[in-house]
């Protein structure tokens, strides 16, 4: 089928719109009509060349729409279905059997490949293969293909156009708080870096029942932004030093922290921020090759630091979970996301980039 996307043909370069030819699905592929997809900071380092893709490429990775082709094999989702997809995972590891994908060492190839594991490559212009299956997706176009088993339904009542941020940043924050950090109910928890990861990571907290949420960015609109997730105290760190700020507030240090921001200083601020057996929760990528610099004591001392892709999460079993807190109005996605055409994608790539919108949205045009 033809389909428009939008096309990197140069690192660093801007994309297109342009006509190109999707194949119809394979024996266990699915075809989704995109309502929407959420620009992450992931897309603009591979946009620029900082991570490494075949070009040319079609990226985005928060796509959710309507299931509209079925490979003959695919009996979980059926044409008609509204889904949100998820990143991609190999299904056979340890990892994969024992439902956590997340952690499936097979994912980084699979996502990033640009290929289906067999070379082959379901997006061309004119015979030329455009490399697609970005994050097993390419969603900054009309139309994504992917596997069904990656593929989420979603009720009637969410969305569509704002659900596709639930597949990566959402479930990101949240799960690093639900499933990584797990606070408990009247514990403290200090979030650094409020885009879309750090303001769920605050929504996920509240949700857990921890009584002080700290948030702490450097951007006052964020900060405001944050107490409508459940923050209730914020830490503007262009006013001082993070960690002095977060222990005047709870003395002693908080309990856990959430490191969202991907600067290399966070994350040693986030550690130092809780108390001596406190625990740390690293989700901001910071580029390839990144060291933090983290004092030998302050770590003997007790305190825990893991890091957590993808909210450590299963998404068939996590991203219901998410619905049920927008639902029940706590996780506001309208509050963070802003629309955009697709044929205006450069505005929107522009709007993540310099932070002026903190999840913005492709729909169609
Ligand atoms: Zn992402
Ligand atoms: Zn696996």
């Amino acid at each position: 089928m033809d389909i428009t996307a939008a096309v990197l043909r140069q690192a660093g370069a801007t994309m297109a719109l342009e006509l190109l030819q999707l194949e119809a699905p394979r024996r266990s592929e699915i075809v989704v009509e995109i309502a929407g997809t959420g620009i992450c900071h992931t897309d603009l380092s591979f946009r620029d060349g900082h991570w490494p893709y075949p070009l040319p490429a079609v990226l985005g990775h928060e796509g959710a729409g309507t299931v509209v082709a079925v490979g003959e094999a695919v009996t979980d989702v059926v044409v008609g279905d509204r889904v949100v997809l998820s990143s991609g995972s190999c299904g056979t590891c340890p990892a994969c059997l024992s439902a956590r994908p997340a952690e499936c060492p097979s994912a980084a190839l699979i996502n990033m490949r640009g290929s289906r594991g067999d070379g082959s490559i379901p997006l061309s212009k004119h015979g030329e293969p455009v490399h697609a299956t970005f994050v097993c997706q390419s969603s900054f176009a009309t139309h994504a293909l992917t596997e069904s088993r990656f593929a989420v339904k979603l009720p009637d009542d969410v969305p569509l156009e704002l659900a596709g941020t639930l597949g990566c940043g959402v479930q990101t924050g949240a799960g690093a708080v639900l499933n990584a950090l797990r606070p408990r109910p009247g514990s403290s928890v200090a979030v650094f870096g409020l885009g879309a990861v750090g303001l769920s990571a605050v929504a996920a907290a509240k949700y857990s029942g921890a009584t002080r949420i700290l948030a702490v960015d450097v951007n006052p609109a964020r900060l405001e932004l944050a107490t409508i997730f459940g923050a209730t105290d914020l830490v503007d760190a262009n006013s001082g030093d993070a960690v002095a700020m977060v222990q005047a507030l709870v003395p002693g240090g908080v309990d856990g922290a959430v490191e969202a921001s991907g600067n290399p200083l966070a994350l040693p601020a986030a550690f130092l921020s809780t108390h001596g057996v406190g625990t740390t929760i690293l989700v901001g990528a910071a580029a390839p090759g990144t060291q933090y610099a983290i004092d030998s004591l302050s770590l003997l001392a007790g305190r825990t630091l893991r890091g957590a892709t993808m909210g450590l999460s299963n998404p068939r079993v996590f991203i219901p979970q998410l619905v049920a807190m927008w639902r029940a109005g706590l996780l506001p996605l309208e509050a963070m996301s802003r629309t955009f055409p697709l044929s205006e994608i450069e505005a929107a790539l522009a709007a993540a980039a310099d932070g002026s919108v903190v999840k913005p949205v492709l729909v169609p045009a």
